[in-house]
Formats: C-alpha cells, sequence, structure tokens
C-alpha cells in the first residue's frame, strides 16, 4: 500500500471536482529537508528552528544560523519556506537555557521569550534574512502570539534588522512575508487586526487544542481528552477559515492535524488549501484528497459538525471512509 501511496506524489493534490490543495512539509532537522524528502510537496510549511538550536550546545551565532538556514531552502529549490522563530519553552527545553516555571505552556515561551531577550531575537531575524537574500522563497512565522502588540514589537525588530543590513550589506535583501501562528485561541476572535498586520496565518492545531480544551498535550493522564476532533475545536478551526476568508489573509493549517486522514478531509470540508504535515504524512494525505469530491466533503462535514462529542464524530468520519475507499 506504501508504494502505490509513494507513486501519488507525482500527481497535483485536488480533489476530483477540481478543488486544489497544496501540500506542504513540516521539518526540523536537515536530514528532514533533503531534496528527495520534499519531493511531492510544494514547499516547507513549517521549518521549526528550534531543533537546530536544541542540537547546539550554546545559542549559534548568526554566522551559523545563516548556514542552517540556506541549507534549508537550496533543499526545496525554488519553493516557499515557512521559517518559524524560536519557540522554545513549554515542552521544548533548551539545555543552555534553563526555564524553571510552575506553568510552563502557559508560562515564558515562542515569542515571549524572543522579545523579552531581543539581543538573541535580532540575530535570528538577521541570519533569517541573510540567508532568504534577494530570492522570494523565504517567509517568516512568529510562534505563539497572544496579543496584536507582540506582532507590533516584532515588525519593528525586523525592520530594524532590515535596516541594518541595508546598510551593511552591498546586495539588497529582500523583505519576506510576514504570519503568525494560530495557536492562542484569544487570537481566533481578533484575525481582523491580525490581517491589518500580517500576510498569513498558520493554524498550530496542537496548541490550539491545548489551550481551548485547557489539556495538555503532553499529559498521557488527560491525553484521552487531548482531541482535536472535539466538536468544540472543529467549530473552532471551521471559524477561523472563513474568517481569514473575509478578511483576505492566507492561512494554513501545520498542526499534527493537517496530517491525518480524518483531519485533513475535514480541514479541506472547511476550506482550508494549504495543509503543512510530516513526510510520513504526504502521500497518504495526497492519496485520499485525490479520491474525494469538496460537494461529497461539505455534508461529511455538517454531519461531523452535528455531533455532540468527538467519539461520534471519528465513527462519522470512520464510516465515510470506509465507503470511500
Ligand atoms: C502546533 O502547535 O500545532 C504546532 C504546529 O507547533 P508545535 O507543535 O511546534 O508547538
Ligand atoms: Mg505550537
Amino acid at each position: 500500500k506504501q508504494k502505490r501511496f509513494s507513486a501519488e506524489l507525482s500527481q497535483p493534490s485536488q480533489t476530483i471536482d477540481g478543488k486544489r490543495i497544496h501540500l506542504y512539509l513540516n521539518a526540523g532537522l536537515l536530514s528532514g529537508v533533503q531534496s528527495n524528502v520534499a519531493e511531492g510537496a510544494d514547499g516547507i510549511g513549517l521549518y521549526r528552528t528550534e531543533i537546530p538550536f536544541m542540537l547546539h550546545q550554546r545559542f549559534p551565532s548568526e554566522a551559523e544560523q545563516i548556514k542552517v538556514y540556506k541549507r534549508v531552502l537550496n533543499a526545496v529549490g525554488d519553493k516557499p519556506v515557512v521559517m518559524r522563530t524560536l519557540d522554545v519553552g513549554g515542552d521544548k527545553p533548551l539545555p543552555y537555557f534553563p526555564i524553571k516555571e510552575e506553568n510552563p505552556f502557559l508560562g515564558w515561551r515562542g515569542i515571549r521569550l524572543s522579545l523579552d531577550h531581543p539581543e538573541l531575537f535580532l540575530v535570528q531575524l538577521r541570519a533569517m534574512l541573510q540567508a532568504g537574500g534577494s530570492g522570494k522563497q523565504l517567509q517568516i512565522l512568529l510562534p505563539m502570539v497572544s496579543h496584536l502588540g507582540e506582532i507590533d514589537e516584532t515588525l519593528e525588530y525586523l525592520d530594524q534588522a532590515y535596516n541594518e543590513l541595508n546598510v551593511e550589506l552591498n546586495t539588497s535583501i529582500a523583505r519576506p512575508p510576514i504570519g503568525v501562528m494560530l495557536e492562542v485561541p484569544a487570537l481566533l476572535y481578533q484575525l481582523e487586526d491580525v490581517a491589518k498586520r500580517v500576510d498569513f496565518v498558520s493554524v498550530g492545531s496542537n496548541d490550539l487544542t491545548q489551550y481551548l480544551l485547557a489539556v495538555d498535550r503532553n499529559n498521557p493522564s488527560v491525553s484521552s481528552l487531548f482531541d482535536s476532533y472535539h466538536p468544540g475545536i472543529l467549530r473552532a478551526l471551521k471559524r477561523a477559515v472563513e474568517d481569514c476568508q473575509q478578511f483576505n489573509l492566507d492561512v494554513s493549517v501545520c498542526g499534527e492535524l493537517a496530517g491525518e486522514p480524518y483531519g485533513a478531509l475535514l480541514l479541506v470540508a472547511m476550506g482550508y488549501q494549504k495543509l503543512s504535515m510530516n513526510q510520513a504524512s504526504l502521500a497518504r494525505i495526497n492519496y485520499l484528497i485525490r479520491r474525494v469530491s469538496h460537494c461529497q466533503l461539505q455534508v461529511l462535514l455538517s454531519d461531523c459538525l452535528e455531533k455532540s462529542n468527538a467519539l461520534e464524530v471519528r465513527h462519522v468520519l470512520h464510516d465515510f471512509i470506509k465507503q470511500n475507499h
């Protein structure tokens, strides 16, 4: 079956009735972005920069970061690469930057930490801009944004980095599109304001689920409660894509849900056209999408939204896949 899936990767991802869906790769390790691995993907939808940081013994220098980011960009030819600024804290500790907190998932993580350490943040932004150079591949994504002010502050640092480089270097540097992760629930209700500030949104369904359900995504004692098929989560995801469409904000999903067969079908049904996932999911998701119609999926989605819990939703999805494949 894996062989059958693999053959799918040379085919464009679209539904039977012609809706084009773009599939991207989630990556963090350089080995995960070798060109043959990215084959079949429309680009890298999430490059987690915390992974190379975690592999170092200290904060990597600007020159070291430029080298890593350039290799990632080069690995996918001229396809787009969404690079996320450092998202440490929470479940992602840096061995050389210990953080002790009672409640790390609600604490000092992602953009909060970067904004409190401009000396580190500016180095990362400068490295990304230099790696991107004058090309059009690079896009920059901000993790764990919960206040619009964090976006404004970041845009100022980005201006600063951009202006410094323009003075220091002879070559011209492009201004990359900027996006924010939609993973803190409050931001769901501010997408109109988000759209005035940035170019795109990427839905982090892992953290969005964790924060909407108040369930730790890594705690085995409550793992049965962590479920992105909870009808409340599905409604939030549907609302997010509808608001993004209304406010002309480009949107994708890069959480695990996008790489799950049930999840991908529901997201496409809601109107998402960009899904980013681990390499292992790419072929399978393409296979599925190429065998369903968008019309059919609308019915499936409304059936799911009528259910009262995740288990019932999963049953509907299970029956749908069984009947259609
Ligand atoms: C997410 O939260 O869904 C996400 C993609 O980010 P991470 O898993 O790296 O927190
Ligand atoms: Mg996240």
